[in-house]
């Protein structure tokens, strides 16, 4: 394995941190002060679009495709410290370009899209003009088991005829979201795997409605998580990618980098909520001494600092595994750093709330936004136990027991 760094990487990792440190980290205060409920769907913050400009400018974008056609190529080892990076900022990876969902959807339209849907969709998403969603989850079916999903995709004449209840579909209420790619059951009495069809439905179809956005811990952000209900929307079957009952190879296909890149991002934050403990420790005082000389306190830092070290070279591993044997030879690596890193993340930044006394839970500090987000990861892209039984399954089917 070799994770040692590239002569391109360097430089992007030096201009990366040039961009946080003089472009996003000062839009940071801007960018929420003028983000409140009021102008969601309506409004983001103007901040964004010259974040996007300069990142663009700066050659910090798509950074996150292999394909050299869509931007520098970059290996999946040679995006993770730069991925890492972005996940010191909520807003670093949007203006990038680099943030999810689009990064998986656009991963899936160069690879299965037709050249119609290319030009209709990939182009402006790669070039940061729209936003678009992945719209699995339903709130009637435990999804974690998308076998399960019922969302009804039926053939009538040229079109499918959609119905159907959707939640928690990130990005929808962004006012620059256009297309879902929605995931529906077209042949129920084909073999399990075999019943689902992803369908490309522009967001402004008739029939389509958001009809409420999902807070996380009260949180909300510009894109929001949405409820969607799709009532006799028509979408013709060219805008379907792929073949009918394909959803689940393309969506395997999607999950792999996409929870990679979750987990890269992850460690990003847990980094900078250990920063922040480490800045608090050091300057606050308690019964005549800094919170950072009480041993106390050094343990939860270093306790910190050894997990993230941990994750950082698991999640490497899987980089690696996945640049030179595939989606489906890193799976298992992938599904333990999904674990591993938002566990990670929550614990690191439950410390760093600890060492700030009763401003950690404060608005004063970003650390339960933070919080919210890592916790949330613990669900995005399947959760920890989905992930855990398939390494379980897979283990026990060693015979003797050797790697
Ligand atoms: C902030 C956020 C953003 C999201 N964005 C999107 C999005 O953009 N698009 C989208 O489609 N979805 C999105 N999701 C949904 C996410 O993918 C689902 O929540 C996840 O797949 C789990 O599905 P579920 O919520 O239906 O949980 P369920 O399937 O109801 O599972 C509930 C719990 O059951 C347990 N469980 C499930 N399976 C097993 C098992 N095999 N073994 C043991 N225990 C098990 C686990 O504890 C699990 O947490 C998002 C979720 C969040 C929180």
């Amino acid at each position: 394995m070799d994770f040692s760094e590239t002569e391109r990487v360097r430089e992007l990792r030096e201009q990366l941190w040039a961009f946080i440190d003089e472009c996003v980290r000062p839009a940071e205060p801007r960018y929420w002060a003028e983000f409140s409920a009021e102008t969601i769907p309506q409004r983001i913050s103007p901040v964004m679009k010259d974040l996007k400009a300069e990142a663009r400018k700066r050659g910090l974008w798509n950074l996150f495709l292999p394909d050299a056609r869509f931007g520098p190529g970059l290996t999946n080892v040679e995006y993770a410290p730069l991925a890492e990076i972005s996940g010191w900022s909520p807003l670093a990876p949007e203006a990038m370009n680099c943030s999810a969902p689009d990064t998986g959807n656009m991963e899936v339209l160069a690879q299965f899209g037709t050249p119609e849907q290319q030009e209709r969709w990939l182009r402006p998403l790669l070039a940061g003009e729209i936003r678009s969603c992945i719209g699995m989850t339903e709130p009637d079916v435990a999804s974690s088991d998308p076998t399960q999903l019922a969302l009804r995709m039926e053939r009538d004449g040229d079109d499918y005829v959609i119905n159907g209840r959707k939640w928690f579909i990130s990005g929808a209420a962004h006012p620059q979201a256009r297309v879902v790619l929605l995931m529906g059951l077209t042949n129920p009495d084909a073999e399990r795997h075999r019943r689902h069809t992803i369908v490309l439905v522009p967001l402004d179809a008739p029939g389509v409605t958001i009809v409420r956005q999902m807070e996380v811990f009260g949180f909300d952000d510009p894109g929001s998580h949405c409820e969607i209900v799709f009532d006799n929307v028509r979408a013709p079957q060219r805008d379907r990618i792929g073949e009918e009952g394909m959803a689940f190879l393309i969506a395997q296909m999607r999950l792999g980098p996409g929870r990679l890149h979750h987990c890269m991002r992850m460690l990003g934050l847990a980094e900078r909520a250990l920063s922040l403990m480490v800045e608090r420790a050091r300057t606050r005082v308690a019964f005549g001494k800094r919170l950072a000389e009480q041993g106390v306190v050094r343990e939860q830092i270093a306790r910190s600092r050894v997990e993230i070290e941990q994750a950082r070279l698991l999640c490497h591993k899987a980089a690696w595994l996945l640049d030179t044997e595939g989606g489906r030879g890193a799976r298992f690596e992938i599904s333990a750093i999904k674990v591993v890193a938002p566990n990670v993340a929550c614990a690191v930044i439950d410390r760093a709330i600890q060492v700030h006394g009763a401003a950690g839970v404060s608005q004063d500090m970003p650390l339960t936004q933070m919080y919210a987000y890592a916790r949330a990861t613990r669900f995005m892209d399947g959760p920890d136990e989905v992930h855990l039984a398939a390494i379980g399954r897979e283990e026990l089917k060693r015979e003797d027991g050797r790697l």
